[in-house]
């Protein structure tokens, strides 16, 4: 197919966000949005990682729900935890956006994207990282579709992987567990669309906080023999790191770090959410027994959940132990938020 020259709104909005993501510093860009490629200097002594994250509209937020500053955050936030689950420093961010036609035409599309890249740009300053390039095209379809990319950058062989826990270590998470779920729900129950909040600590469903630092220093401090973000609930990414490592993870449910507003809902739920919800972006690592644990890192809480057993076959990859010592076995069970709407 012919490809059309772009219309006006779409040079006019990439002009907009080359103005805008402007004064992001950054060492390593040579060359931002503008060319046909972005220039990066790669840091010596060390390796390049790559990841990407789609946002689309009904799948993973809803227009008529969330903030678009909260759409432009968690849309960075993603690839961010993606980064700091490998103790990874971020070098650059990739946009590409596909936008329904009537929104660059009407000015309620023009705010809401306006209020997007706005979210995006708090989030993109407070961690250093320049938006270097992307992508804008007219949506197939009535919905927002976007896509990121995220460059970062680790020295040579350091990368924290899903795959290096041992039996006899001992599990960690950072943060506390089932707030984003809460805070989802609550936003679903009030049948409107949230306004944007003053402060954006403790939202941990609209303005997740990737654990970039606290990654950073697992991996600078050799900390963290395995690691991962919880992305789609700790039932489910604890058992990607026991099926990665080969091994069994037991988990006492007393001692994970349960969120304040998942606390609310009365304590069966708020366990469920801790172990189930996803979106919490906190990180999940494995230490020898002997490494003695700070009680934070770079200003975020750590947790010992658990510890790595050897695996045997036919055995669940997931111990759960009560509080009365009673033991059974955790299936992975995160879930998708829009999956069935
Ligand atoms: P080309 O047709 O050569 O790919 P484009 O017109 O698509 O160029 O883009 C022009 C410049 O604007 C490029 O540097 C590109 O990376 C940047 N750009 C386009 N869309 C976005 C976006 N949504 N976010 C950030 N940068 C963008
Ligand atoms: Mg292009």
């Amino acid at each position: 197919m012919k490809k059309s020259r772009k219309p006006m709104g779409e040079l006019a909005l990439i002009e907009q966000i080359r103005h805008d993501f402007a004064a992001s510093r950054s060492q390593t860009l040579t060359l931002g949005i503008g060319d046909d490629c972005a220039v990066l200097r790669s840091p010596t002594d060390s390796e390049v990682l790559v990841t990407t994250d789609f946002t689309l509209e009904n799948r993973h937020f809803r227009r008529d729900r969330h903030p678009p500053e909260s759409v432009g955050h968690r849309c960075l936030a993603r690839g961010l935890s993606d980064l700091a689950a490998m103790g990874a420093t971020p070098l650059a961010a990739f946009l590409s956006l596909a936008l329904p036609a009537d929104m660059l035409a009407n000015k309620s599309g023009q705010s809401w994207i306006s209020s997007f890249f706005s979210g995006l740009r708090s989030l993109a300053d407070l961690h250093n990282v320049p938006l270097a390039g992307g992508d804008t095209s007219q949506s197939p379809a009535n919905l927002i579709l976007a896509d990121i990319v995220l460059l970062g950058s680790a020295p040579k062989n350091k990368a924290l992987r899903r795959s290096g826990a041992h039996p006899g270590e001992a599990i960690y998470v950072t943060g506390q567990l089932g707030g984003a779920a809460a805070e989802l729900e609550a936003i679903l129950k009030r049948g409107r669309r949230t306004s944007t909040p003053v402060n954006l600590d403790n939202h941990p469903h609209l303005y997740p906080e990737p654990r970039i630092d606290t990654g950073e220093a697992l991996l600078r401090r050799n900390l963290a023999t395995a690691c991962l973000d919880i992305s789609d609930g700790l039932s489910t990414d604890l058992a990607h790191l026991c099926r990665a490592s080969a091994v069994h993870a037991e988990i006492e449910q007393s001692a994970i770090p349960i969120h304040p507003l998942a606390q609310k809902k009365g304590s069966m739920t708020a366990l469920k959410s801790a172990l189930h919800g996803g979106e919490d972006y906190e990180l999940l690592f494995t230490a020898p027994a002997s490494v003695r644990m700070p009680s934070s890192i770079a200003g975020v809480p750590v947790t010992r959940i658990g510890s790595i057993k050897p695996r045997r076959s036919g055995r669940p990859l997931i111990t759960l132990i009560a509080p009365d010592d009673t033991r059974t076995t955790l299936e992975p069970a995160g879930w998708e938020h829009f999956s069935h709407g």
